[in-house]
């Protein structure tokens, strides 16, 4: 069965703590004062910590990725806008590191938990999942609220979590 991580950006991989540092600060204020994301987002540089617990993630159990972050909404590849796996591997993700359909969909006012349903389509491939997202709240509103690996959003993806995941999938 093929293993795949649903990745969240804010609180995963850019954590609140790596908002304060000298690069990201000035960023992170212009943001705060009106300027749009899609001017800023690829500016942002991730948490090293965070993105190497993501690498031992992926080493270790052979998961591919799949973006399910807002950030994909923002960073769309056409126009002006970058594409999302361009940004993420200017932040260390090798685009080897996501699946073959590396992007989960979305409508207007979907959620996450129907995104990722979306993505999953009619369950004829066999896929052992789980969520990284620092959002609370996604637990409430999961039927399979075990597969949703929560980070805290000021420390992002912390080595509890990288338990967690190759816990859940050294087990099987
Ligand atoms: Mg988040």
């Amino acid at each position: 069965m093929s293993r795949v991580l649903f990745l969240d950006v804010d609180g995963v991989l850019l954590p609140g703590r790596a908002l304060c540092t000298p690069h990201n600060a000035p960023l992170f204020e212009a943001f705060r004062k009106g300027t749009a994301l899609a001017q800023l987002g690829d500016k942002f540089a991730f948490d090293s910590c965070c993105v190497a617990n993501l690498q031992e993630i992926v080493e270790s159990t052979g998961c591919k990725l799949v973006v399910i972050s807002t950030w994909r909404k923002i960073f769309i590849g056409s126009g002006d806008r970058r594409g999302i796996l361009d940004v993420l591997a200017d932040n260390g993700l090798p685009k080897e590191w996501f699946h073959e359909r590396p992007v989960a969909p979305y409508r207007m006012t979907s959620t996450k938990v129907h995104e990722i349903q979306f993505w999953l389509g009619d369950g004829s491939e066999e896929i052992d999942w789980l969520l990284l997202d620092d959002d609370i709240s996604i637990l409430t509103r999961l039927d399979e609220q075990d597969r949703h690996i929560c980070t805290e959003f000021e420390v992002g993806l912390s080595d509890k979590e990288v338990e967690k995941i190759c816990c859940h999938w050294s087990s099987k």
